[in-house]
């Protein structure tokens, strides 16, 4: 079946903290595609990523969040997960004395439990995420220390890209995960994004620049402002965008 819808967000609002920070959200998007949301700082991004993955500290007094097809609006993060929703952070947390390799392992395996899967032993579970680092270029040392404590910003977020690869998750959104790599980091992730992007896994990329839609073609680029998704063009919006900033937006 084509054009199977993965998400869709109805008039969506948000609270934190007494103020409203997503104020009547609208989007839709088919499975296999992948959106692009750009917005000036403080626009709402990250606050809607964290929303559709189901942060405990946002409170949604208005609207729907649709995980294909079924109301997903006031789910556990868990839940969500096991579901096929990944997100990886703006700012991805240090988790001090619990090596990478364990909170990797017990995220897969929670997943596959949920499954009715088997689990996997930390053996097999090593030749597994050994072949996915690899293809990030990501060296093993990673494996044996605390998850992202005192990581570099690119290290950190080639971690975040190791969780989506190995988690297999339906749709997967990525907040700024360009920023902060250097150029080669940039061409090496986006190449495994796009060798994990198929119809099956839908992306969301958050970013501020044009040099990561180089390589990674969106369907569509949304432009985000006061909370709400005020624009909705092509892939040659971020080039005018680029050109002309956020004032050549009606
Ligand atoms: P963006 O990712 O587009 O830069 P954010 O979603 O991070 O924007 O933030 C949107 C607005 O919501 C900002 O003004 C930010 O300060 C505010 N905000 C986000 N989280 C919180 C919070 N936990 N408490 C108070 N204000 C918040
Ligand atoms: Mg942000």
């Amino acid at each position: 079946m084509n054009n199977t819808k993965i998400l869709e967000i109805n008039n969506l609002y948000v609270n934190v903290n007494a103020t409203q920070i997503i104020k009547g959200l609208n989007l839709s998007i088919n499975s296999g595609e992948v959106h692009a949301i750009m917005g000036k700082n403080g626009s709402g991004k990250s606050t809607l990523a964290k929303v559709i993955a189901g942060h405990p500290i946002y409170n949604i007094t208005k609207g729907k969040i649709l995980f294909k097809g079924e109301d997903i609006t006031f789910e556990e993060p868990e839940e969500r997960s096991h579901k096929g929703i990944f997100l990886a952070f703006q700012y991805p947390v240090e988790i001090p004395g619990v090596s990478n390799t364990d909170f990797l392992r017990l995220a897969y395996n929670s997943k596959r439990k949920a499954y009715n899967e088997k689990e996997l032993d930390p053996l097999s579970f090593f030749d597994l995420i050994n072949k996915k680092m690899q293809s990030i270029d990501m060296n093993s040392i990673f494996l044996t220390r605390n998850v992202n404590e005192g990581f570099s910003g690119g290290e950190k977020k080639r971690n975040e890209i190791l969780q989506m690869d190995l988690l297999e998750s339906q749709l997967s959104i990525l907040d700024e995960t360009d920023s902060g790599l250097d150029i080669d980091a940039l061409k090496t992730i986006s190449n495994r994004i796009n060798e994990l992007k198929n119809k099956n896994h839908t992306i969301i990329l958050i970013t501020h620049y044009q040099r990561l839609l180089d390589y990674i073609t969106p369907n569509y680029i949304h432009i985000m402002r006061e909370g709400q998704i005020i624009y909705t063009g092509d892939k040659n919006t971020a080039k005018n965008l680029e050109k002309y900033g956020y004032e050549c937006i009606p």
